[in-house]
């Protein structure tokens, strides 16, 4: 077997850095890989979101470059098992739920609407490969060499790879950057082993063969409540159980409440200051021993699927790291310094791997800016302005600090809010859930935190993103034109709001005595109908 063969055995099988046939534009080339005598400048282990990006930047700045990627297809944890799959069905379902129930009262009568979970898996991955696939096609159109294998250290500067294909090989580099991000984090204790059939976890959330009857959802951030919305709209009944006392960890208190409630409306069952304590699977399904936070409660909840998202973990497995005498720290990340530089010259390190939020976007930036430090000497990531975005229906997004963040660290600030309720277009569209909030500072007006739940709003906090940026006041963005009618009226009005007061209330004020006035009448309505509504309505 090669892939057995010691080094001394294989090198006589396959010699370092052979030449390898490659077809480039109908052309046959010469592929090779560095050797010690012909290094790469920079070679990335991990074709994830901040390796691939690294890995193109490099090449277009004329660096020799190799990405060495052990999955067989590049995009990382975010194109093929996270971001694109997941926004794919959260996409899709959302559709097929607005088939279901929201169609009609648009004057749109489309029958009878079944589901077709097949087509949208299919529909999935369709997306899935055209962009694993268009990131090959980028990195060679940027010269750099695609490696498919597992890399690890031999020493600082030379990576021994063990190729998907069998055999082995070793390039060298001058500059090496580890982008190995993360995986998910195992259930601690035992019956909830993942098995991606009963227990599962994100990756198995993505692909489940048929729509469960009931899923327990274990962790209510950001990955568990899309997952959970997902197979909600499609049919499941889901209940979210969250060790603390809110969901959608990170988020500003105010609107991590009103998301919960929204998400409660829609169907979704929550159980928060809940902790799993024990599991049982039986055939039927999983029996889960659930205990509450502050009272010590217990109680069983039976599910058919239990979905496992508690978090992810840095991957550092087999990566050599001891051998080259780098160090974790006490989450198992990959410590680094300012410039991205690990206690090992000539390491750097990105990604999920390494400090931070785990975010795609966040990887990517910094793939480009230890890029940029390697070849110019300088590059950088401003830590402040990096916003989520949880693509549920409404949206959640938010950049900057919070509330809580800010007393906590005893600033002087001010909020603005403003319904889209008030909103003309989001009237007009019928999709008036949620509110723009923005945090200033006090005096100066400068922004100091945007938290958006609402339609559209991960593509809304880009222009928060730019205005914090470039150091905008709440003024600067409430003086700049938005055109009418946009969602981003909104936007603009809360910051106005934030300092002085917002222009739309009126129609809020009519809107209210349309809405009070619709809602008494129905309420008579059905009062005449049925004596005894007070326990069945709810808004
Ligand atoms: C379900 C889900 C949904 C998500 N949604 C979003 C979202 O909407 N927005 C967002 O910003 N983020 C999202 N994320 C997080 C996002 O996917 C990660 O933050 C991002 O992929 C991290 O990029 P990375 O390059 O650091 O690591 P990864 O994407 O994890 O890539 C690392 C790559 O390195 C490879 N590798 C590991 N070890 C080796 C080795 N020794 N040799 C060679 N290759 C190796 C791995 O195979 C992997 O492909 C989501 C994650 C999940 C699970």
């Amino acid at each position: 077997m090669l892939r057995s063969a010691t080094r001394t055995q294989f090198s006589r099988i396959l010699p370092r850095a052979t030449p390898q046939p490659l077809v480039w534009g109908g052309k046959s080339v010469l592929r090779s890989y560095a050797t010690g005598a012909d290094p790469y400048d920079v070679v990335i282990i991990g074709g994830g979101p901040g390796g691939y990006v690294a890995a193109i930047r490099a090449g277009q700045e004329g660096l020799r470059t190799a990405c060495i990627e052990s999955r067989g297809s590049l995009g990382g944890t975010c194109l093929n098992v996270g971001c694109i799959p997941s926004k794919a069905l959260l996409n899709n379902s959302h559709h097929y739920e607005a088939a279901h129930h929201d169609m009609k009262h648009r004057g749109v009568d489309i029958g009878n609407v079944s589901l077709n979970l097949d087509t949208m898996m299919k529909a999935k991955d369709t997306s899935v490969t055209g962009l694993t696939k268009g990131v090959e096609g980028l990195l060679k159109k940027n010269k750099v060499d695609y490696i498919k294998g597992t890399g690890s250290f031999n020493s600082p500067n030379k990576i021994d790879v063990n190729l998907l294909d069998g055999g082995e090989t070793q390039v060298e580099a001058k500059n090496v950057i580890i982008a190995t991000g993360s995986e998910v984090t195992p259930f601690p204790g035992q019956g909830l082993e993942i098995d991606e059939k009963q227990v599962i976890s994100s990756t198995g959330a993505l692909d489940l063969p048929k729509v469960p009857k009931k899923m327990v959802v274990i962790g209510g951030g950001i990955i568990g409540l899309e997952l959970g919305s997902v197979w909600r709209r499609l049919g499941a009944e889901v209940t979210v159980v969250e060790f603390m006392g809110s969901v959608g960890a990170g988020m500003d208190g105010e609107i991590a409440k009103n998301f919960q409630k929204i998400l409660a409306k829609q169907g979704v069952e929550f159980k928060v200051n809940t902790k799993v304590v024990s599991a049982e699977k039986h055939a039927d399904g999983v029996k889960l021993n659930v205990e509450g936070v502050k009272d010590g409660k217990s109680e069983a909840i039976d599910a058919e699927v239990v979905l496992c998202s508690i978090g992810r973990r840095p991957v550092t497995r087999n990566l050599g790291l001891d051998k080259i005498g780098i160090e974790l720290d006490n989450k198992g990340r990959i410590p680094v310094d300012g410039q991205y530089n690990t206690s090992v010259p000539g390491v750097k390190c990105i990604g999920d791997v390494t400090f931070g939020p785990m975010l795609a976007h966040k990887a990517e930036e910094e793939g480009i800016a230890a890029v940029e430090i390697i070849k110019h000497g300088h590059g950088h990531v401003n830590y402040d302005v990096i916003p989520s975005v949880i693509y549920t229906y409404p949206e959640v997004a938010w950049v900057g600090r919070n509330e809580e963040q800010l007393k906590e660290a005893g600033v002087n600030y001010k909020v603005g809010k403003f319904p889209f309720l008030a909103n003309s277009r989001a009237k007009t569209n019928m999709d008036t859930e949620g509110t723009v909030k923005f945090i200033i500072e006090a005096d100066t007006y400068e922004i100091l935190g945007v938290h958006i739940i609402g339609p559209n709003a991960g593509e809304m906090i880009a222009s928060a993103a730019l205005a914090m940026e470039y150091k905008a006041s709440a003024e600067d963005v409430a003086r700049t034109c938005h055109a009418h009618p946009t969602l981003s009226e909104a936007f603009k009005e809360a910051a106005l709001a934030s300092y002085s007061k917002p222009i739309q209330w009126v129609s809020l004020f009519l809107w209210w005595c349309i809405t009070d006035i619709l809602l008494a009448s129905k309420q008579i309505e059905n009062s005449v109908q049925n004596d005894n509504i007070d326990n069945t309505m709810s808004l």
